[in-house]
């Protein structure tokens, strides 16, 4: 018996905004081809191997937006390349799943016009949509940002 293949991260990215956005984020473009294509409106999606070295996940890109969710990270696009969406792999799959749409919340409220968003009220407005749509993790989260927005020292 053969083990179903794993889908893509952009198929489960298509899975999930049709589910839970009704398709409205931007769509995924295919990770290389950027040249004269929209690129402004769309996001790559790729798994990232966990690093060795023990130096960690892209911290700076954590830094420059603001995401303390290891496991996955949103990139906002610059001048000459598209968001992007990195997972780190291998997860489990559900764990994978969950990073994936903590990212895409990130990804829908930059191309929404919230880019300083990070994860402010807006961001926990939507966990706490998705949780209402059954993703009891993301009640969770929530409330592990309001906390830290109530218990945030302020920003220098
Ligand atoms: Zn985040």
């Amino acid at each position: 018996m053969t083990r179903p293949r794993r889908p893509s991260l952009a198929t489960l990215y298509a899975d999930l905004n049709a589910q839970f956005w009704q398709g409205a984020l931007v769509p995924t473009l295919p990770r290389g081809l950027y040249v004269a294509t929209r690129y402004h409106r769309a996001v790559v999606v790729q798994r990232r191997g966990f690093r060795t070295d023990g130096a960690g996940l892209c911290s700076g890109f954590l830094q420059a937006t603001g995401c303390s969710r290891a496991l996955g990270l949103f990139r906002p696009p610059g001048q000459f390349r598209p968001a992007h969406i990195h997972v780190m792999s291998p997860l489990a799959r559900e764990e994978e799943r969950q990073t994936l749409l903590h990212e895409m919340v990130h990804c829908y409220l930059y191309f929404a016009g919230f880019p300083a968003e990070g994860h402010g009220p807006r961001f926990i407005a939507e966990l706490e949509r998705l949780a209402s749509r059954g993703e009891a993790w993301a009640a969770e989260e929530a409330t592990r940002w309001v906390n830290n927005l109530v218990g945030a020292p302020p920003r220098s």
